[in-house]
């Protein structure tokens, strides 16, 4: 049923689901992927299923397009459209994968199995298990860099996974309807209504942006009262903001910030979280106090657990802190069966869902190439004829030539609110910048056309259609 016309059943449509569910064939060898993100998506998608038993272990049974999180946190868009179950995304192979929810907590690279726990809601108990593997798959990603600063974890959002969106959105709202409740003193107006952001790469900024926008559309009419006194204020540690980007589109982007009364700090760190205001050093070294009542934190990655775990078990190949050092085929260094890739990895790129995908993209190529010349050198060696073996040889010469990973920059793009975005673009013979309403017109498709399936993408522009007809819904 699955397999007669598919190609018609575009939505999600729950009704026809794969007929096999994800056998294991002791015949073929076994790839554990962990993770459901860019990274293991994308290998997932492009792995063949004939030729290996594939088995992805991810403590959240889905995908999530994270560009477009930012929006979620002030109800551009429903979280729900920018995810996709791991099973829908791979329901087409012939043969299935088979999905695990649960957390990889250990690998063992001598025995070659993984700890898994599964954290059941349902069970209220968690449980834990062993998976064998041929070759591991990482692709857990990162977790929030905090550098240790004191209330961070306790006080501040991160802006990463689905329920972080659905938090600031929740605080966001509480902090206004607070601010509303009668007989609130004017300092403490001010400090609920004030939404400090730190971190000034993209997701501090889009995040900064869609609240700016927000504000603009929506909270004015709703709270006419409130609307002029809510700030937004973004911290830097460096000197200037986006630091990816060229000088002209900082400049730009710093600019439009200014004339959407976004105030940006650069230069200034944060040194403690409190429950009600934020302890930053100024750039003169005088330290100062912030009252606030949002704070999301956005200041980048650092290394999951797991990731250092496993590096401690190579301490004379594993030496970089960022993450797991691979070789120019994303083999880990020290460990031949092992690979990784995307924000887990420690490579020369950024982290970046670009790189994670092309790296899930080229590692299933790798693998596929991996089986053909296993079934090359039997072919060679129970070929007949001298002839037939020559043939053949020459066949698996060319499949043990792996070229390694080259990454292919498709531009950088952000977007800094009223309509308006930046792309730092790699076409023509130098770089192509741009800023403005026309960016943020290639900005929106270009999600859109990169969005995994015809049901996100109709999502997406449904949740957007919604927004520019209906305004966003202000309820918590
Ligand atoms: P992730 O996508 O983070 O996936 C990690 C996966 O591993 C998750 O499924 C997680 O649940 C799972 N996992 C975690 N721990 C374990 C464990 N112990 N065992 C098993 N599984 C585990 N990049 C761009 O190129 N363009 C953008 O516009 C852009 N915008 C972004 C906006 C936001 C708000 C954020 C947060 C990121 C953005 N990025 C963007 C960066 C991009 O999302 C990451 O670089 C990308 O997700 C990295 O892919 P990954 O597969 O390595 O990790
Ligand atoms: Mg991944
Ligand atoms: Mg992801
Ligand atoms: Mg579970
Ligand atoms: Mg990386």
């Amino acid at each position: 049923v699955a397999s007669v016309g598919y190609g018609a059943y575009t939505m999600y449509d729950q009704r026809h689901p794969p007929q096999e569910q994800g056998e294991i064939d002791p015949s073929k060898k076994t790839i554990v992927v962990l993770g459901s993100g860019w990274g293991s998506t994308s290998f997932l998608k492009a792995i063949d299923t004939e030729q290996y038993n594939v088995i992805v272990v991810s403590p959240r049974n889905y995908f999530l397009f994270t560009p477009l999180l930012p929006s979620c946190t002030v109800g551009t868009i429903d979280v729900r459209s920018l995810v996709e179950p791991i099973r829908f995304i791979t329901r087409h192979k012939s043969r299935q994968v088979k999905v695990v929810e649960a957390e990889c907590t250990d690998v063992d690279p001598e025995r070659k199995v993984i700890t898994i726990t599964d954290n059941s809601d349902v069970k209220g108990q968690s449980s834990t298990s062993e998976l064998a593997y041929d070759y591991l798959v990482v692709g857990v990603g990162a977790m929030n860099q905090t550098f240790g600063i004191k209330g961070v974890e306790q006080y501040g959002c991160f802006l990463k996974e689905v329920w972080d969106a659905q938090k600031i959105r929740t605080k966001l709202m509480d902090c206004i309807e607070t601010a509303a409740f009668p007989g609130q003193s004017p300092e403490e107006i001010d400090r609920l209504l004030h939404m400090v952001v730190v971190g000034g790469g993209p997701t501090g900024i889009e995040y900064a942006a869609e609240l700016h926008d927000f504000l603009v559309d929506d909270l004015t009419s709703w709270y006419p009262e409130l609307a002029g006194k809510i700030k937004i204020t973004l911290v830097e540690a460096l000197p200037n903001v986006l630091p990816a980007f060229s000088k002209q589109l900082i400049d730009y982007t710093e600019s439009t910030f200014k004339e959407q009364n976004i105030s940006i700090h650069t230069k200034t760190m944060v040194k403690e979280v409190c429950e009600k205001e934020i302890v930053v050093q100024r750039p003169d070294g005088t330290s100062d106090k912030i009252p606030y009542g949002l704070l999301v934190w956005a200041t980048g990655n650092t290394t999951r657990p797991l990731v250092r775990n496993l590096m401690a078990r190579f301490p004379e190949t594993q030496t970089i802190r960022r993450g797991l050092a691979v070789d120019d085929w994303l083999c880990m260094e020290g460990a031949k069966d092992i690979f990784a890739l995307g924000d887990a990895s420690a490579t020369k790129y950024a982290p970046t869902a670009q790189v994670a995908a092309q790296q899930g993209k080229y590692l299933a190529r790798i693998f596929g190439q991996l089986a053909s010349q296993e079934t090359l050198e039997a072919e060679v060696a129970a070929a007949s004829t001298e002839e037939e073996k020559n043939k053949k040889f020459r066949k698996l010469q060319k499949a043990k030539d792996i070229k390694p990973f080259h990454y292919s920059h498709q531009g950088s793009l952000c977007y800094i609110g009223s309509d308006k975005a930046i792309a730092d673009l790699p076409f023509g013979p130098g770089n192509l910048a741009s800023g403005g309403v026309a960016t943020y017109a290639f900005w929106r498709s270009a999600y859109i056309s990169n969005l995994f399936s015809t049901r996100n993408r109709t999502l997406v522009i449904t949740d957007w259609l919604k927004k520019t007809i209906l305004g966003r819904d202000i309820s918590r």
